[in-house]
Order: C-alpha cells, then structure tokens, then sequence
C-alpha cells in the first residue's frame, strides 16, 4: 500500500473529492463518508458523491446528506475511490472526478482491483474498505469522533455480515472496539443495516423463494422485472436471499440472478469458506471476493443462468468442504 505517498497527496491538497461504486452497500458509503468526516475535520474542502446519492436506509449516517447524487461542475487537488473494484464501479461521479482531479487515490480490499490511478491503498486482506480507511487514518495519527466512527463501523459490520465472514481477525475485533470507544453504536448499525426489511423485501421473499432452486451443494434463484414491479421495489434487488440460501444446510454456493433490462442481469454470488464465485464472476466481466462477488451480464435470464449455473456447479465440485 503506498500510505506514505497517499498521505502525502492528502495533506497538500485544498481539495477533495470523494467517490464510491455505484449502487453503494453499507461499505461503500460507510467508508466514503468516514473518510470524508475526517478530511473535512483537517480544514480541507470536501465533495463526496456517488451516483444516484445516499440509498435512504443508510441516512442515519452523520452528514449523508451532505453527499451529492451528481457531478457537473468543480476541480480538485485529490480525488478518492473507495470500495471500488475498478473504474468503470464509480459510475459517473467517478468519470467525472478522474477527469478533474490531479490525483486519484484508489482504496479498496477487493482482489480483482486492477489497481488503477495515481496511488492504491489496496489491501485484499482488508474485511473492508473502511477496515482500510481506519488503517490510513491511523496511519496519518488522525483523531476523530463518531462522525467518523460511526459510518467506518457500518462498513465493517456490512462487509462481514456482523462478524461473520472468514476474513474476520482478532485485529478487526479490535478496529471495531476502538470505532465504538470513539462512539459508534454497534447495535443502531446491526438493526439498521443488517436486520431491518421493509413490507417490499418482505413482499419479494414471499413472491420469489417458491422459485429458487437447490441442487447439488448449489442454490439459485431468478428476480424478473415483473417480480421487482409487482413488490413495489424501485430497483431489483435481493433483499438480503442470496446470504439467506447461503445458510441452508449443504448449499455450498448460491447466486441470484436479478433482471434489470430484457438484455441486462445483475448476478450476485456467495460461496461459502473453501469455494469460490470470484472466478466465475470475473469470467463475465465482473469481479468481487472469493466468497462474494458479482457481474453485470448482458443477455436475457435464461442465458445468464445457462451460462453460469454449469460454473457455479463446478466451483462446487473444486472447493474442499473439509474447511469450515
Ligand atoms: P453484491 O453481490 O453484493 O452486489 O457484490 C458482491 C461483491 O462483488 C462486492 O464486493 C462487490 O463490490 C463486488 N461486485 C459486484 N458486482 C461487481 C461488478 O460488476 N464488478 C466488480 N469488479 N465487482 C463487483
Ligand atoms: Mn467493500
């Protein structure tokens, strides 16, 4: 990781700019708007933006409103990516910054980053983003509050689904003890982001779990437009099924393929310890973790799950269940 180059960039610039990937989880925003928090708390000028804005059910944050949905205007010393996987995932916010800024610090855990802009805080051992953002801050010697705390918080405790993940350690145990003696609330971030479900997930579970389908250590499931419409979602989404077919007993890998366009399918994938999606997501252009990850695929429903159901089955067979 270059923290001594990044660090130096930071600290004499005026500007900043701050963006995440688009359609942002609880890591993307918590580690943009932490970061932002403390950058703001050094006396600097600070833009954060991500396409679409701040998802209303991470509002709670503090200064989420300060986030703006849309880039047409303004130049900066520095812009930041976090959480990014690559540069095309900070829409067009990021196109915009990359155009305008002199440098681009890229931070991320994902290993699929293909490490691009001026300097890369890139640890793939990271939980989080914000796991790497707490190790820049500490790095720089920098105090800060629970405006700072709180969102970097969210962004562990989303990217480990509550601790849970493989790449949880002692140290992130740690991360999270300093985050809540400097003020975050553990348990407003757990009932927040990772147990509440509005009537429209609710809705969507009911509709869809008859269709999902468990064969051979695989789950799979199909969101189709009418699905999303009929719930009243405004986008397609899983509302949390893809971890939930995970958990079943057996279920080695599960995907949920969400239908976006006729010709548009958003595929997310979970595998659990000792199996792999991240190469199946890559091998369509996407990209991720081992054990999460996803794409973007161009063709109907059909056609993706024909094309990635054989690889999910394969992955199956590669993984080793001694490891739990
Ligand atoms: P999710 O299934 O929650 O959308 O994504 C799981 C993981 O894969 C996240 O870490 C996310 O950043 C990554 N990911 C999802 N979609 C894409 C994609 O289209 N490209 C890349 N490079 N990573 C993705
Ligand atoms: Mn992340």
């Amino acid at each position: 990781m270059n923290l001594t180059e990044a660090s130096a960039a930071l600290q004499s610039a005026h500007t900043v700019l701050i963006v995440t990937h688009v359609r942002p989880d609880g890591d993307a925003i918590g580690s943009m708007l932490g970061l932002a928090n403390a950058v703001r708390a050094l006396g600097k000028q600070v833009t954060a933006a991500v396409d679409g804005g701040v998802p209303s059910f991470f509002r709670f944050l503090p200064l989420a409103e300060s986030v703006q949905s849309e880039l047409h205007e303004g130049a900066w010393d520095v812009m930041i990516s976090t959480d990014a996987a690559d540069e095309a995932r900070t829409g067009s916010v990021g196109a915009y910054g990359f155009a305008n800024s002199k440098v681009v610090i890229n931070l991320d855990h994902h290993p699929t980053n293909p490490m691009f802009g001026t300097w890369q805080l890139v640890d793939a051992a990271a939980t989080s983003a914000a796991e790497v953002v707490f190790t820049w801050l500490e790095h720089m010697g920098l105090a800060y509050d629970e405006t700072v705390a709180m969102p970097l918080l969210t962004g562990l405790v989303t990217d480990t689904n509550g601790f849970r993940t493989s790449s949880v350690t002692a140290r992130t145990l740690e991360i999270a003890h300093t985050l809540m003696r400097r003020g975050a609330v553990l348990t407003a971030i757990t009932a927040k982001v990772l147990d509440a479900k509005t009537p429209a997930d609710f809705a969507l579970w009911q509709r869809v779990l008859p269709k999902a389908r468990l064969e051979d250590g695989v789950a799979t499931l199909a969101i189709t437009l009418e699905d999303t419409r009929s719930v009243g979602l405004n986008e397609p989404d899983d509302a949390g099924l893809v971890t939930f077919l995970l958990d079943v007993e057996g279920i080695m890998v599960s995907a949920v393929f969400k239908e976006h366009a006729p010709d548009e399918v958003r595929v997310s994938m979970r595998a659990k310890r000792g199996y792999n999606v991240s190469d199946i997501a890559v091998s369509v252009g996407g990209g991720g973790h081992v054990q999460a990850a996803g794409a973007t695929f161009r063709g109907t429903l059909a056609q993706a799950q024909a094309q990635l159901v054989p690889l999910l089955h394969e992955a199956v067979a590669r993984g080793d269940r001694e490891i739990v």
